[in-house]
């Protein structure tokens, strides 16, 4: 749909029409009207109007390998042609999904090297929730069951990862949330960390766990998890001691833990997992957008043996699983995505060059700009907080939405990044080049500059 047939208005007025988008005031949209995305190739979007956009988000922290990747496309109809789907209940498997659960062990720290798949991030969370409850009973402590995760913490936006996540305004719409969660401190020292040095509080942080966990009783708590760092909430990138500290705690009370890698995964923070990067050694790995990029749906959960072997000799079924679990075409495309990644060295690009170019580059461009509080960010995922006032870390009033001017004025400018809240936030497909970057920098901070007049 080239520009030249453009008929935005038309298209905007049928979406309108029967179309309830997730995460979005519908009200507010439809007087509006959505910004009709046409095509992507690269890094880079076009819109119905003909605009093209840098994507600095990777659709929504998923594209990770870039847009219109022949082998995935490819992956993807030749898998069709061949078995379209078949389940993966009632002891039957294909050659996709056993494939795929091995390229995934290969990659997956530690002794995680047992995968049960869904089909999205949240899937996956309520996985873990049920697993996690179903391990402490085979362990004969069916009252070990309580999550603990935390405030502005996001897991998915079923019952099950909408609880388990921290975010109040998704608690308050579906009430009664599942019960037996509980949430700690999230670990945002620039927003919450007051006087306290970053070390001091990355342990009271901490420490924070260990509270919860004597208050429930340790005998009652099943796990904790964390995404290593926060991506919905605004990337936070917690003190460099917090998750040391954290998987003392979790050791010392035998509670399970657990790494949400849904955005960190796959190359996102320089290693194959955020969990290495950040030195935690999970029991469970939750997984998706870069498994696959983003190209079908496919999400997993690795499981680690202490509670792989106990699902195995339980001596009965695990009643979970999703019709579409280790669906054959998204695990074929999951597969050619792994494969397309090690044969590009996408992981150690991150790592040693466009991640430490990122970051480097954003703070040369952006750290001076009255707006801009901190910059925060590892490998290819960065966020910062607008300011009012930088140096008194006065935050905007809550009457000018100043992520949502930051975030449209980009939208205008050929730009996609993304706001929560009054923080900004991006992670750009793996495969972007430097000067794909150095536009990204100038963009944002040439947005950040109308932002700055929109204001004023
Ligand atoms: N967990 C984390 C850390 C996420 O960032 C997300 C989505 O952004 C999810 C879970 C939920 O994934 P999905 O939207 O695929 O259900």
């Amino acid at each position: 749909m080239a520009a030249e047939n453009n008929n935005t208005q038309a298209w905007q007025a049928l979406d309108a029409k029967h179309h309830l988008h997730p995460f979005t005031d519908t009200g507010a949209l439809n007087q509006k009207g959505a910004r009709v995305i046409t095509k992507a190739e690269g890094v880079y979007l076009w819109d119905s109007e003909g605009q093209k956009m840098l994507d600095g988000m990777a659709g929504l922290w998923c594209v990770n390998m870039g847009y219109g990747r022949q082998e995935l496309i490819d992956a993807a109809y030749e898998q069709m042609k061949t078995l379209p789907f078949y389940n993966t209940f009632f002891q039957t498997t294909h050659l996709p999904v056993a494939k795929l659960a091995q390229a995934i062990a290969d990659v997956t720290p530690g002794d995680l090297n047992r995968i049960f798949f869904a089909n999205s991030g949240s899937e996956a969370i309520d996985t873990i929730i049920r697993m996690v409850r179903t391990y402490w009973v085979t362990q004969g402590k069916p009252y070990k069951n309580t999550l603990i995760g935390r405030e502005n913490g996001y897991h998915g936006s079923t019952l099950g990862g909408a609880s388990l996540g921290g975010m109040s305004g998704m608690h308050k719409q579906g009430m009664p949330m599942v019960g037996g969660i509980e949430h700690i401190r999230q670990p945002y020292w620039y927003g919450e960390g007051g006087d306290m040095t970053e070390e001091a509080f990355g342990l009271a942080c901490a420490k924070a766990l260990e509270e919860r966990i004597l208050q429930v009783g340790p005998d009652n708590v099943a796990a904790f998890i964390g995404e290593p760092i926060q991506g919905a909430g605004g990337v936070i990138v917690p003190p460099a001691n917090y998750w040391a500290e954290i998987q003392k705690i979790c050791k010392k009370y035998d509670i399970l833990l657990v790494t949400d890698e849904v955005i960190c995964g796959f190359g996102r923070t320089g290693s194959w997992f955020g969990s290495q990067t950040l030195g935690i050694e999970p029991d469970l790995i939750s997984m998706a957008k870069g498994l696959s990029s983003g190209y079908l749906p496919i999400s997993a959960v690795a499981v680690g043996d202490r509670v792989a072997d106990a699902l195995e000799t339980m001596g009965e079924d695990f009643n979970h699983g999703f019709t579409y679990s280790g669906h054959p075409a998204a695990a074929a495309v999951a597969l050619a995505n792994i494969e397309l990644m090690k044969k590009e060295n996408i992981v150690e690009y991150v790592a040693k060059d466009i991640g430490p170019y990122l970051q480097k580059k954003l703070r040369e461009t952006l750290q001076d700009h009255p707006l801009v509080g901190t910059i925060d960010g590892v490998g290819l995922i960065a966020g910062f907080a607008l300011m009012k006032d930088k140096t008194t870390k006065e935050q905007f009033p809550s009457d000018i939405d100043v992520g949502y001017i930051c975030r449209e004025h980009c939208f205008n400018n050929g730009l996609i990044i993304r706001a929560v809240g009054s923080r900004m936030v991006m992670s750009p497909p793996l495969v972007i080049t430097h000067a794909e970057v150095d536009e990204l920098c100038e963009k944002t901070k040439y947005c950040l500059d109308l932002t700055l007049e929109s204001i004023n």
